[in-house]
């Protein structure tokens, strides 16, 4: 994924959470005026951006039902679990990376219900149980899958799209290629294609957002 954050993700996430108030250094743009951001993001700098981009990261944050439970019945003591990572030895340390960047809600969520499982590092491929248990005997509800190409923002797309999703229930499952691809031509064929693809690109939307806050929320990750 693009780690700048770009003018059109910002006007994406202000349409998104319709034009939110923003503080620019001295300058302040009233909520609901996207004629005001649309002129404050076409003569902002990359720095300007990253700062915009954090003030939005609460919103971001609770910008969907499945986050906003998480962030209520997130645990009041964080107590660090290791990752489940399984697979490749070499994505370890990029997944350690990315889930060391998270914020306690969001580490605490991803490391307690998310395996990581990784392929096409050492191993062209790997079979195994797929009964994802981590320390304590809980089944994780989600998995990440990386391949060789993942990085550490790359991580925190993906956390950010188990962060958003919906709470799992008894019936959850993951939909398989086929499935995915039954659902593409019934919406063609009803003619709400437009709605599912809407559906996608705001999760992507969300997700990548939520990566670049948890990116440059530490010093050392921000643009000059
Ligand atoms: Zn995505």
């Amino acid at each position: 994924m693009r780690t700048d954050v770009t003018r059109e993700l910002l006007l994406g996430l202000g349409r998104e959470l319709t034009w939110p108030a923003v503080q620019l250094g001295a300058f302040t743009i009233a909520p609901g005026d996207p004629k005001a951001w649309g002129g404050a993001v076409m003569r902002s700098t990359p720095a300007d951006r990253v700062a915009w981009l954090l003030q939005l990261h609460a919103e971001l944050l609770s910008s969907t039902e499945g986050a906003v439970c998480r962030l209520a019945s997130a645990p009041e003591d964080f107590a660090d679990v290791e990752p489940l990572v399984l697979g490749d030895l070499e994505a370890l340390p990029i997944v350690t990376a990315a889930v060391a960047l998270l914020p306690p809600q969001v580490r605490s969520h991803v490391v307690r219900e998310t395996a990581f499982a990784c392929v096409g590092y050492s191993s062209v491929a790997w079979s195994a149980s797929a009964q994802l248990v981590g320390v304590g005997g809980t089944r994780k509800t989600g998995m990440i899958m990386l391949g060789p190409e993942a990085d550490v923002p790359s991580v925190l797309h993906e956390i950010a799209h188990r962060w958003t999703s919906p709470i799992p229930t008894e019936v959850s499952q993951c939909i398989s290629v086929a499935g995915e691809l039954g659902l593409r031509r019934l919406a063609e064929a009803e003619g709400w294609d437009d709605q599912f693809e809407n559906h996608f690109d705001r999760a992507e939307l969300v997700a990548d957002a939520l990566a670049l806050c948890w990116l440059y929320s530490t010093p050392v990750g921000a643009p000059a």
